[in-house]
């Protein structure tokens, strides 16, 4: 039986369809690649830095996180439309995932964001700043080495600006944030959230379109991380780091997609988060036909299974 679900911002429509046939050590885990610090021939491994584009940023000496340009970039100087296309290299170790990072480490990839983002703000030809993260092949990563990817562009997507549209238009009939008023309900319901504490929460949204999507989001109301202090940087990438914790101990050593959700400037109505997409399904004929996406684990039991 399918229920209907319907993201009120994005009006992506969803079909809960859960199976109760699949558990989760029913998702086949994706082959896991050998663990070596080093690879000879890989352009991000330390020894190896001419072999990448031109540095634009670097933190810690030796450094720990490095940015360079994208040697295939989708947006340029040149074109119809122009931006800007980095890869963010998370660590000097090869085979380093997020799962086994620690606090100080993914801290160091999350201050590098926000450096990044800053910078890539204050130039003129960039409207809109995008920071995501593709985990392994059936993700769309195309390098082993632990990387995230920066996209800084001229025009704001619609998708962005219509979200910011509805977000404020619901601000001006509620006097209220959306995000606030659905981060206070799913406290007190509690049945899709997989953690909390003071500052931060991980909850499986109601209208999810993957199996295990994770919001994480700060309680208090922020709508940029721009001007975030180390403290919070720290607080903010901790949790994400909790949210991949639960999903590698409860799910496996998944793809996943992840992308931050932040704009430029604090205003009352746009509300930070990151979301982190496990890749276990893939929407195929159906879905891109039709706008229609099949999500077989409701949120309700992943932040279940998610929670232990
Ligand atoms: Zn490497
Ligand atoms: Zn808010």
């Amino acid at each position: 039986m399918a229920e209907f679900r319907l993201n009120n911002i994005t009006r992506e429509q969803i079909l809960i369809v859960e199976s109760r046939s699949k558990r989760p050590k029913d998702f086949k885990s994706a082959e896991t690649a050998e663990k070596v610090k080093y690879k000879d021939n890989c352009p991000f491994c330390v020894g190896n830095e001419d072999n990448t584009p031109p540095e634009i940023f670097r933190l810690g000496s030796p450094w720990e996180v490095r940015v360079v340009e994208n040697k295939f970039p989708i947006l340029d100087r040149e074109g119809d439309i122009t931006g800007y296309h980095y890869v963010l290299i998370e660590t000097a170790d090869h085979s380093k995932g997020f799962h086994e990072m620690d606090e100080e480490e993914i801290f160091k990839v999350f201050k590098s964001y926000v450096e990044v983002c800053k910078k890539l703000y204050e130039k003129d030809d960039v409207k809109y700043v995008q920071v995501f993260k593709n985990y392994k092949k059936e993700a769309g990563a195309s390098l082993e080495h632990p990387h995230s990817q920066i996209i800084a562009i001229k025009k704001m997507p619609d998708k962005i600006n219509n979200k910011i549209r509805k977000y404020r238009e619901l601000y001006f009939k509620n006097s209220r944030c959306l995000m606030c008023k659905t981060i206070e309900e799913e406290l007190q319901y509690k049945e899709r959230v997989v953690y909390h504490d003071e500052d931060f929460i991980i909850y499986c949204p109601f209208a999810s379109i993957f199996p295990y999507e994770m919001a994480i989001a700060p309680i208090k109301h922020k709508s940029s991380i721009l001007n975030l202090c180390d403290d919070d940087i720290r607080k903010f990438s901790g949790s994400v780091l909790k949210a991949i914790f639960k999903l590698n101990q409860n799910i496996g050593d998944v793809p996943y997609n992840m992308y931050l959700d932040f704009i430029k400037n604090e205003n009352n109505y746009y509300h930070y988060e990151v979301r982190l997409c496990p890749r276990l399904s893939i929407n195929a004929g159906f879905e891109i036909a039709t706008g229609l996406y099949t999500n077989i684990v409701s949120p309700e039991t992943a932040a279940k299974i998610l929670r232990d």
